[in-house]
C-alpha cells in the first residue's frame, strides 16, 4: 500500500517520552481490504501513532511489545446490531452500568470494540425512560456508539421476536417523542416502511442524523423502493424478518441491493444458510454489514432468557420464542461471524473483515471508525490462523480475556 507514512523521524528515542504504548510486529495485517505481511503497528494515546511494514519497529520502544509471528491483524469489530450479553439486555430497565459493561467486556472478548445498544420494541414511554436512563452511559464510553431503536415502528406480519402488543405506527408525535429522549444518541431505527406515516418518519429521523433501517416488514419491493428513496439506508438482519428473494416477486431484498444500502446480515450459520450470505455478497460486495444480533445470553449457560418482555429458550446456543418457536436474536459474537463467513460463505478474509469495520462504521456515519490508519482510535482484534481471538485492544488498552 503506498500511502503508508514512512517511519523515518517518527519514534526512536531511549526513554520513556517517546515511546509506545504498545507495539505489535511481525503480525499479518488486514485493514482496509488489504492484507500486509511482515506488518507492525505501534499505539500511543489511544491513536494509531505509527506502522509499517519490515524491521523498522526495531528503531522503537514500547511500554508492551507484541511478537505477532503467525497472526492476524484486524482493526476492532463494530456490531450495529447488538442487544445484549453476560445476561444483561440493553433494553432491561433493571440492567444497570456494572451490567452493561460486562455485556460489552464480553463481545470485546470476541473482538467487538465497539456497538450499538439495540433495544427491542416497548411501548413508547419505556423506551423514552430507557433512551433517558442511558443517556449518561452512553455519553461516558466512546466504544458506545448510541442506540438502535429496532421497533417499535414494525409489522405485524413479521414481528418476530417482537411482543406484537407494543407495536406502533411511527406517526410524528411518537418519533419526536423518541428523539427527545434520545438527545443525539439514537443512531439507528428500524422502520417498516409500509407503515402509516413511515415516509415522513424516515425523513424526519434522517434529518435528525440518523441511520433509517427497513425491517421487520411484509412490504414489497415498489414500498421498499420508496423507503430507500425517502432515506433510508440500511437492511436490517437480511433475510429474516422480511419476504425472500423471489423471481417473481423481488421484496425488499433486492430494493436493498438496487438502492446501495447497507445490508445487514446474521452470520451465526442459523438466522441464515452460509451459502446465501455468499450470494448476498456477490449481489452488493462492499455493503454487507456482518451483525450478531445477540442478547442476554450470550456467551452464558443454555436456559431461560427474556428478550424484551417475551420468555426465550436457548439449547445449543439458538434462542428460540419458547411461544411458538421462532428464532429470537442470536448468541453470536462477532468473532464466529468472521469464521462462518470467510469458511463457509465463500468471503475473503479481507472482504470478511471489511464487514465487521469499514462497511457498518459506514453505515452509522462513523467513517473514521473500523480502520487502523495512522490517527485512527487504536482498537484492534489480533487472531491465530484459525481467527481464534488472541488479544483485542479498544482505544489501546488491552481488554480482559474470557474466563
Ligand atoms: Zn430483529
Amino acid at each position: 500500500m503506498s500511502d503508508l507514512p514512512s517511519v523515518d523521524g517518527v519514534g526512536g528515542g531511549l526513554g520513556g517520552v517517546d515511546a509506545d504504548d504498545v507495539l505489535i510486529h511481525s503480525v499479518s495485517l488486514v485493514d482496509e481490504g488489504v492484507r500486509l505481511d511482515d506488518a507492525w503497528i505501534a499505539f500511543r494515546n489511544g491513536r494509531v501513532h505509527a506502522r509499517g511494514r519490515g524491521g523498522g519497529w526495531r528503531e522503537r520502544t514500547a511500554r508492551a511489545m507484541r511478537d505477532g509471528t503467525g497472526a492476524i491483524l484486524t482493526p476492532g469489530f463494530i456490531d450495529i446490531h447488538c442487544h445484549g450479553a453476560a445476561g444483561a439486555g440493553f433494553d432491561d430497565p433493571e440492567a444497570q452500568a456494572d451490567a452493561l459493561d460486562d455485556a460489552l467486556t464480553e463481545h470485546a472478548a470476541h473482538g467487538t470494540t465497539r456497538l450499538v445498544l439495540s433495544l427491542v420494541s416497548a411501548p413508547i414511554p419505556r423506551i423514552t425512560n430507557r433512551l433517558e436512563a442511558l443517556h449518561e452511559y452512553v455519553a461516558l464510553r466512546p466504544t458506545v456508539l448510541g442506540v438502535h431503536l429496532e421497533g417499535p415502528f414494525l409489522a405485524d406480519s413479521h414481528c418476530g421476536a417482537h411482543d406484537p402488543a407494543h407495536l406502533a405506527d411511527p406517526d410524528p408525535a411518537s418519533v419526536d417523542a423518541l428523539l427527545r429522549a434520545g438527545r443525539g444518541n439514537i443512531r439507528q431505527v428500524t422502520i417498516a416502511p409500509e407503515l402509516p406515516g413511515a415516509l415522513s418518519a424516515i425523513d424526519t429521523l434522517v434529518r435528525e442524523g440518523v441511520a433509517v433501517a427497513v425491517g421487520h416488514t411484509g412490504a414489497d419491493v415498489d414500498v421498499v423502493r420508496d423507503a430507500f428513496a425517502a432515506g433510508a439506508s440500511i437492511l436490517t438482519h437480511t433475510f429474516n424478518g422480511m419476504r425472500g428473494l423471489h423471481h417473481r416477486a423481488p421484496g425488499p431484498i433486492a430494493a436493498a441491493v438496487e438502492s446501495g444500502a447497507t445490508l445487514e446480515v446474521i452470520a451465526d450459520g442459523v438466522h441464515v444458510d452460509p451459502m446465501m450470505i455468499g450470494f448476498l455478497h456477490a449481489l452488493a460486495p462492499g455493503r454487507i454489514a456482518l451483525v450478531t444480533d445477540a442478547m442476554a445470553a450470550t456467551g452464558c449457560e443454555d436456559g431461560d432468557y427474556v428478550l424484551g418482555s417475551l420468555p426465550v429458550r436457548v439449547r445449543d446456543g439458538v434462542v428460540r420464542l419458547r411461544d411458538g418457536g421462532s428464532i429470537a436474536g442470536s448468541t453470536l459474537t462477532t468473532a464466529t461471524a468472521l469464521r462462518i463467513a470467510t469458511t463457509r460463505s465463500g468471503m475473503s478474509l479481507p472482504e470478511a473483515v471489511a464487514s465487521l469495520t469499514t462497511i457498518p462504521a459506514r453505515a452509522i456515519g462513523r467513517p473514521e471508525l473500523g480502520t487502523l490508519r495512522v490517527g485512527a482510535a487504536s482498537d484492534a482484534v489480533l487472531m491465530d490462523e484459525e481467527l481464534r481471538v488472541r488479544a483485542v485492544w479498544a482505544e489501546g488498552r488491552e481488554m480482559p480475556r474470557p474466563a
